[in-house]
């Protein structure tokens, strides 16, 4: 779906599931005639929470995968291009594509960018010997053939690091997953599971008895 104007009502900069979802939910309050367009480079949009089930071997990653337009609301145009730079003083933003499209209200929505090499070798690491990630679409396959891999003797290290990340329950998910999986395999005793967390606790909300 191309777009040829330079000026919307509303921009909406990143069309993944916070822009897709201010989008429609402008659409569903009734905002039918409000100039809607969506700033987003990628053709493929992936439903991430199910990273967790695909990397625990219960869920096809093809199944993640859809194409960007066909989740777009009706009358949502998009504009194949990343936000290269903010204007807010000229309410313009400048695209990847040399174009600058300007807006009466703006919507950020990027989401969170991975930057593996924020751990040192974790890029080069990732993929092969044991490492994998379940945030990423190109290494949650891995984390499912390490779990099948686990033997009695065997180790688990997962890890959950300080915020920000992209979902804060993930980490914890994949360790139930997998020790589901070697109980159903009978051989969680066999299996050290240990799971490593950046605070003393698992959860950021005190329980309430
Ligand atoms: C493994 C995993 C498990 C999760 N489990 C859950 C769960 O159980 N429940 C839950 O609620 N959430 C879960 N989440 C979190 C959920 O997926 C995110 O909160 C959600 O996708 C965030 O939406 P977003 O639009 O902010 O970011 P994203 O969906 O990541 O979208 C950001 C978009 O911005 C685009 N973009 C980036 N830079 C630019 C730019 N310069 N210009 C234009 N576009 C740009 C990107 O291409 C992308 O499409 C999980 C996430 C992961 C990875």
């Amino acid at each position: 779906m191309g777009d040829t104007s330079h000026h919307h009502q509303v921009l909406i900069v990143g069309g993944g599931t916070a822009g897709i979802t201010v989008a429609a939910s402008l659409r569903r309050r009734g905002r039918r005639a409000v100039d809607i367009a969506i700033v987003e480079p990628s053709d493929t949009h992936y439903y991430q929470p199910a990273f967790t089930l695909v990397g625990a071997g219960v869920y096809d990653l093809a199944r993640t995968r859809r194409p960007t337009d066909s989740l777009l609301p009706a009358g949502v145009g998009r504009i194949k291009a990343a936000a290269e730079s903010f204007d807010p003083a000229n309410n313009a933003v400048a695209l990847s594509n040399g174009d600058t499209v300007t807006y009466d209200y703006l919507v950020v929505c990027t989401g969170v960018k991975f930057d593996w090499r924020k751990i040192a070798a974790l890029r080069e690491a990732l993929g092969h010997g044991g490492v994998c990630s379940n945030y990423s679409p190109d290494h949650v396959g891995y984390t499912w053939e390490c779990i099948k891999a686990l033997k009695p003797g065997g180790r688990a290290v997962f890890t959950q690091p300080p915020l920000p990340f992209k979902c804060p329950g993930a980490p914890q998910k994949i360790v139930y997953l997998t020790a589901d999986h070697l109980r159903r395999q009978g051989i969680r005793a066999d299996v050290d599971v240990s799971y490593y967390v950046h605070a003393p606790v698992i959860f950021g909300s005190p329980i309430r008895r």
